[in-house]
């Protein structure tokens, strides 16, 4: 092997917005027969919009509003800016919560106005012994079958309302995809959002084989299942929760527009965050590996 072509193979890299750790990382792309993407922020923008607020009984939507805002607000996840953004435009400042906690996958809890507050996926509720009222179960598979994320609000120990947040796919994503099929590679959605939710991002991107409801410490395991059954694996990803797949995955690749933690776990950067990097990353090592052979 030639350093020279490892340079070149590099900096046509660079020019691709492709960053790369080291030249070792070409030859384990070279060999990657499977591609796991994170669903939100990879596949998706990120950059979710609140649509809609349901409610149950006799809650009113300004209260929602004002109480999930007043949480969101303390949280940095992309579903907690949408419902903070749209609260605060539609019921003005939002108060400070007290004991704020952020539960990694599954939402956040706090005290809102003295209310007891929990903002998040159904899961949270059922943890608390709480149940969706029938009124707001079937408002939530329509929504999820449309493809937006359904959470649910709480307080003082009842179930109260849905907002629903929704955001787009990246122009790009299905393109990519498209382009790593013709590579060899097969996708796979893997995502913490909801089943319904999951299913309707990979048919408009046209991947077959979805991983949903995955915990944030699970997402390694799942690519680790994956490595067991003999396949070679790429992970791409850009959240926190998307680092130790990003280290187990035979080959890490991070959105250069996502978090720290994830850009230092992944072999490789996608600088703009444009997932048909990740084809040239693959194209490129292949060919700059047969130029030294
Ligand atoms: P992804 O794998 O798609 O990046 P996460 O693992 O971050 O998703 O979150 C999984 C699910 O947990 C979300 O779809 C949402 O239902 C819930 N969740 C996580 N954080 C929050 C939050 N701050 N507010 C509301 N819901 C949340
Ligand atoms: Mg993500």
């Amino acid at each position: 092997a030639t350093p020279t072509a490892l340079l070149v193979g590099t900096g046509r890299g660079a020019q691709l917005g492709i960053l790369i750790k080291g030249p070792e990382v070409l030859e384990t792309t070279r060999r990657v027969d499977t591609i796991v993407l994170d669903k939100t922020g990879t596949v998706t923008t990120g950059r979710m919009t609140l649509l809609a607020v349901r409610t149950a009984g006799a809650t009113r939507e300004d209260e929602v509003l004002r109480l999930a805002g007043a949480l969101e607000h303390a949280s940095e996840h992309p579903i907690a800016r949408a419902v903070a953004t749209g609260a605060a435009a539609a019921v003005g400042p939002l108060p400070t919560p007290e004991d704020f906690a952020a539960l990694p996958g599954l939402g956040v809890q706090g005290v809102v106005d003295g209310h007891a507050v929990l903002v998040g996926r159904e899961k949270l509720l059922t943890e608390w012994a709480m149940e969706l009222p029938e009124e707001l179960k079937d408002a939530k598979d329509q929504a999820e079958k449309a493809g937006r994320t359904v959470i649910a609000v709480a307080w003082d120990g009842e179930a109260r309302a849905l907002i629903e947040v929704a955001d787009a796919v990246k122009e790009t994503s299905a393109e990519a995809v498209r382009r790593l099929r013709r590579l060899g590679l097969t996708p796979i959605l893997l995502t913490g959002d909801n089943h319904a939710v999951a299913a309707s991002v990979a048919a408009e991107v046209g991947i077959d084989e979805v991983v949903a409801e995955v915990m944030p410490q699970d997402k390694a395991d799942v690519v680790k299942r994956l490595q067991a059954e003999g396949r070679s694996v790429a992970m791409v990803g850009d959240g926190v929760n998307d680092a130790a797949a990003l280290a187990q995955a035979d080959l890490g690749l991070a959105m250069g527009t996502g978090t720290d933690a994830a850009i230092e776990a992944g072999d490789l950067t996608l600088v703009r965050g444009d997932l048909r990097a990740a084809a040239d990353a693959i194209r490129l090592s292949r060919r700059t590996l047969s130029t030294i052979r």
